[in-house]
């Protein structure tokens, strides 16, 4: 029953403020302020979309929606396995990503390190499987090789995460920058 005298939490405020909202655009600091002030009202919220199946919009949603700006349409509730990934999110993440393997380093097109003999072709991945309770937070997405296996952690060659954030910064530089490097890099390989 009711914890004494303690005011509900904040996923509880947030979910009845949100079933007394139906179609109200309502603004992150409103939705601060009923979450009793807490800074987490944001995970709050989070929480309430992909463990409750509660469909609350933002900008991310709707494009008539400004960033900070929340909308509940509708109280039926989404199963919670899987929303899906929208396209916008999986460019997001692909874009985030720099458009390489988050486990071998590949670039799209490159040879794969994780499926060898293959060029990488990318898909969004979710790092904690949706079977085990992962969402499809962006958290809990990145960008790997279609090739990539998490059961049989099939990866012949494994890169280090250090390397693999150079790399994006990499694929990012235009190509007389890229040539540079290669030029640098050649010089202080040589022909290894
Ligand atoms: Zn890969």
């Amino acid at each position: 029953m009711k914890k004494k005298t303690r005011s509900p939490g904040a996923r509880t405020k947030l979910r009845t403020y949100f079933e007394a909202n139906v179609g109200k655009i309502m603004t992150s600091a409103e939705l601060h302020e009923v979450a009793n002030g807490t800074s987490e009202w944001a995970r709050r919220v989070r929480e309430l979309r992909n463990e409750e199946g509660m469909q609350i919009l933002t900008h991310n949603d709707r494009d008539s929606l400004a960033p900070g700006e929340y909308l509940i349409e509708t109280l039926t509730r989404l199963p919670v396995i899987s929303r899906g990934i929208s396209g916008k999110m999986r460019l997001y993440i692909l874009d985030r990503n720099g458009f390489t393997c988050q486990v071998c380093g590949a670039g799209a097109g490159e040879e794969s390190g994780c499926e060898l003999g293959k060029k990488c072709r990318l898909q969004i991945d979710h790092t904690v499987p949706i079977s085990q309770g992962g969402t499809d937070d962006e958290n809990n997405l990145r960008a790997v090789c279609v090739g990539y296996n998490k059961d049989k952690s099939n990866l012949k060659v494994s890169t280090s995460r250090d390397a693999i954030s150079v790399m994006v910064l990499l694929r990012r530089q235009p190509r007389d920058v890229q040539l540079e490097i290669y030029q640098f890099l050649k010089k202080k390989f040589g022909d290894k």
